[in-house]
């Protein structure tokens, strides 16, 4: 069966194209600007050109129809026709308590979707958009939803409540979700293979380190506590945002810069983190560049990530009462040996011993701890687009 992975965003959409006999990628590529004038990247994987033109795409529905053109077409295509494609899996981002698995969509999870837009208002309307783009166009090719938070949906109350009036969690369902789920899911299954046990044998924390970084605590296959909250601003601190603070800083800031909560917010969300602290970039590489060269507060930035991942990773060993195997995983997790390295740095306490030569390997499932490490760890470039393809086929195939 071949599959469609669509990730929607207000402006953008991200697709691949998966064969799922021996899962091989055909295409991928990206929509852009849509709504705006629309520029489409199309990445054929069979030796065919590539197509990298503006095409216009005033709504998502131009959007999907243009990458179907292009997968179908003589020049850039990888498959004859549409009908080729027997199922789309998408992403959707919020799936409140309602999802704890992925599901086949109808219009009883179109309307629970909708539910969620107040938890996610930014990203559950661009996922039901794209949901809908794909209808008009592919008519009633089955398509699959799978969530961001549906991993979390096994942590125990304990983990998820926060400690304010419980009626705000009742009525307004204010709880910890986390996010990334799918890819905690994804590298921390592939972990347990790579440690030849079976996942429900093994406590794992998984570090998903890029634009946005969140920690799993993974206890027998199950998500057991996660460093994203209530939205993706929770935890550590990121590119952009500010990752926990206390939260008297927001009556504090407001009352001596004169910004109300929705400014401030948006300073927490988009100029924060490793960007505000640094003044540098929200990208770990220039932060490395600038540190390298002297730069102070790009060197703190840096430092208080290895430091808030460290402290993370530690209360998940308390959490679950030991760990067996730590992953890093995305943009910095898979690529910045230096962020692996500071980190482990804090964790020798736990019989970490990192392989300096291990540790260099890129883009591969590789070990980066010496055979004597007592606890594991590993790098696992992580893919949710599999992920999504694979729930999309078995719950399409029944
Ligand atoms: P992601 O959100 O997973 O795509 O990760 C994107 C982030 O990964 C970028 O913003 C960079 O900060 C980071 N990144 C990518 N390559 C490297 C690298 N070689 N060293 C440090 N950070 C990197």
């Amino acid at each position: 069966m071949k599959i469609l992975v669509i990730n929607c965003g207000s402006s953008s959409l991200k697709y691949q194209l998966l064969d799922m006999e021996g899962e091989k990628l055909l295409a991928k590529g990206l929509c852009e600007r849509i709504g705006i004038d629309g520029h489409l990247t199309h990445k054929p994987q069979n030796g065919k050109p590539v197509f990298n033109e503006d095409v216009a795409m005033p709504t998502h529905t131009e959007a999907i129809a243009a990458v179907l053109d292009k997968l179908t077409s003589e020049e850039y295509g990888v498959v004859k026709s549409m009908r080729e494609i027997g199922a789309v899996g998408h992403r959707v981002v919020h799936g409140g308590e309602k999802f704890a698995n992925s599901v086949l969509i109808n219009d009883e999870v179109m309307a629970a979707i909708a539910e969620c837009i107040p938890l996610a208002p930014l990203h559950n309307p661009a996922n039901i958009t794209g949901i809908n783009a794909c209808k008009a166009v592919m008519g009633d090719v089955p398509q699959v939803a799978v969530f961001d938070t549906a991993f979390h949906q096994t942590m125990p109350g304990k983990a998820f409540m926060y400690p304010i009036p419980y009626s705000y969690y009742t009525d307004l369902k204010v709880r910890r979700y986390g996010f990334h789920g799918t890819s905690h899911r994804y590298v921390s299954k592939r972990a347990a293979e790579m440690m030849g046990k079976p996942i429900e044998e093994l406590k794992l924390i998984s570090c998903h380190m890029g634009n946005g970084s969140s920690i799993c605590a993974i206890d027998h296959g199950k998500s057991v506590d996660t460093s994203m909250g209530f939205t993706p601003i929770a935890g550590l601190p990121m590119g952009t945002r500010c990752g926990d603070i206390d939260v008297s800083i927001l009556e504090y800031l407001s009352a001596n810069t004169g910004k109300d909560i929705k400014e401030l917010t948006n300073i927490l969300n988009k100029m924060s983190g490793v960007l505000g602290v640094s003044g540098v970039s929200s990208d770990f590489r220039d932060l490395d560049t600038a540190a390298a060269q002297g730069n102070e507060r790009a060197k703190l930035a840096l430092d208080m990530f290895h430091y808030a991942v460290a402290k993370t990773v530690g209360s998940y060993v308390a959490a679950m009462n030991g760990v067996d195997g730590i992953i890093f995983t995305a943009g910095i997790g898979e690529n910045s040996a230096d962020t692996r390295a500071e980190i482990c740095k804090y964790l020798t306490y736990l019989g970490i011993e990192i392989c300096p030569e291990c540790n260099k390997k890129r883009g591969e499932d590789t070990f980066i701890s010496t055979e004597n490490s007592r606890v594991k760890v590993m790098v696992i470039p992580t893919n949710e687009e599999l992920v999504i393809a694979r729930d999309t086929r078995d719950i399409v195939e029944g």
